[in-house]
């Protein structure tokens, strides 16, 4: 894939300022991929819904002029959102509630949810948040200082994962300070992010970052979140191994959407890309059923064959869990 002049400057410049550049129209995207849109009027209604955000780094992956692209389906508003799809609601796992009280969400034994900001640097169309007022998850510094009370007072609390949103968009002063405060609570084994700055803004995981990172004194694991092996362009590689480098442990989750990734074939060479870059498969989610999402919807029995054919043709390490995530249960659940 060459790249135009233009491209090429805006990679050079900083991750803050490549971000502030990211697509949030639908004619500037279009027009930058060479793609007209159908049924305009019901993308704009979507996207009034759940505005479009895209990475210029995301989006110089997808192929110019195809409207099937899979990447492309990932961030693309359409006509599908605005469909009924029975059992689709707007908060399918029931928890945002919880989180916005108190900024922790502690369902499972010994790890906790922390998040510190609603926001994201791309909006995925089949996202369980895209309903949710994200402004609103945004921690005041005094509930940040409530949910490290929280997990300082209970040690069964073994693993501390920094979610959102996004918690890589915490800028290093932040983020320092708060691996800082939670390397202070002795019962807390490792620090885990969950994270789509890898994969989307890779510019992101500056000498920086890597440096507070691998300056923990506990370990850090990193869980990343791609669907396709296209996302996973040079820059990305780069990215990944200068992680590694650092010692720090990636692992991938990705969502089974219709459309984008659900053929054997597709799942197969993710799980090769993400290994050539250093990055372990580990869950592959069924979709939560969130109000927007319906055409994403891929049924369990396909995806149970697709776990299977995975299974036959890759190293069982290569093979991400079948999950789905099930209200009031104490794990992620295996679907089988
Ligand atoms: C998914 C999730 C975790 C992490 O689960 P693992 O199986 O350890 O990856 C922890 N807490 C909550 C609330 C979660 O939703
Ligand atoms: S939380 Fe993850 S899936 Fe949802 S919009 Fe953000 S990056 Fe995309």
């Amino acid at each position: 894939m060459t790249e135009h002049v233009y491209e090429t400057e805006h990679f050079s410049q900083t991750w803050q300022r490549q971000l502030s550049g990211a697509f949030t129209k639908l004619d500037a995207l279009c027009g930058y991929l060479g793609l007209t849109i159908d049924d305009l009027p019901s993308a704009h209604a979507a996207n009034q819904n759940f505005a479009l955000k895209v990475p210029l780094s995301f989006a110089a992956s997808i192929e110019k002029g195809n409207p099937r692209d899979p990447l492309l389906r990932q961030v693309l508003p359409v006509a599908d959102e605005l469909g009924h799809f029975p059992g689709f609601n707007d908060d399918p796992v029931g928890d945002l509630a919880a989180v916005a009280e108190i900024g922790v969400l502690h369902k499972y034994q010994g790890r906790v949810l922390l998040i510190n900001t609603g926001t994201c640097a791309i909006n995925c169309r089949y996202c369980f948040r895209r309903n949710f007022p994200y402004a609103e998850i945004q921690l005041s510094k005094q509930k940040q200082q409530a949910a490290l009370d929280y997990i300082a007072a209970d040690s069964s609390i073994s693993e501390v994962i920094l979610s959102g949103g996004d918690p890589l968009l915490l800028n290093d002063v932040q983020l320092a300070e708060l691996l800082k405060q939670l390397q202070q609570i002795s019962h807390i084994k490792r620090i885990r992010i969950h994270s789509r700055l890898p994969i989307v803004l890779p510019a992101r995981i500056t000498d920086d970052l890597l440096a507070i990172l691998g300056g923990s004194a506990k370990p850090v694991v990193m869980v990343v979140h791609c669907n396709h092996a296209n996302e996973i362009n040079r820059r990305v590689i780069t990215a990944f191994s200068r992680l590694k480098r650092q010692g720090i442990t990636t692992f991938n989750q990705a969502v089974l959407l219709k459309g984008v990734n659900d053929n054997a074939d597709t799942l197969c060479e993710l799980s090769e890309r993400l290994f050539e870059s250093c990055v372990i498969p580990y869950y592959l989610h069924l979709l939560d059923k969130v109000r927007g999402a319906g055409h994403f919807e891929v049924s369990t029995e396909r995806a149970l064959e697709l776990n299977l054919a995975m299974q036959s043709r890759l190293p069982g390490y290569l093979v991400p869990k079948l999950v789905t995530e099930r209200a009031g249960a104490a794990s992620k659940q295996l679907v089988l």
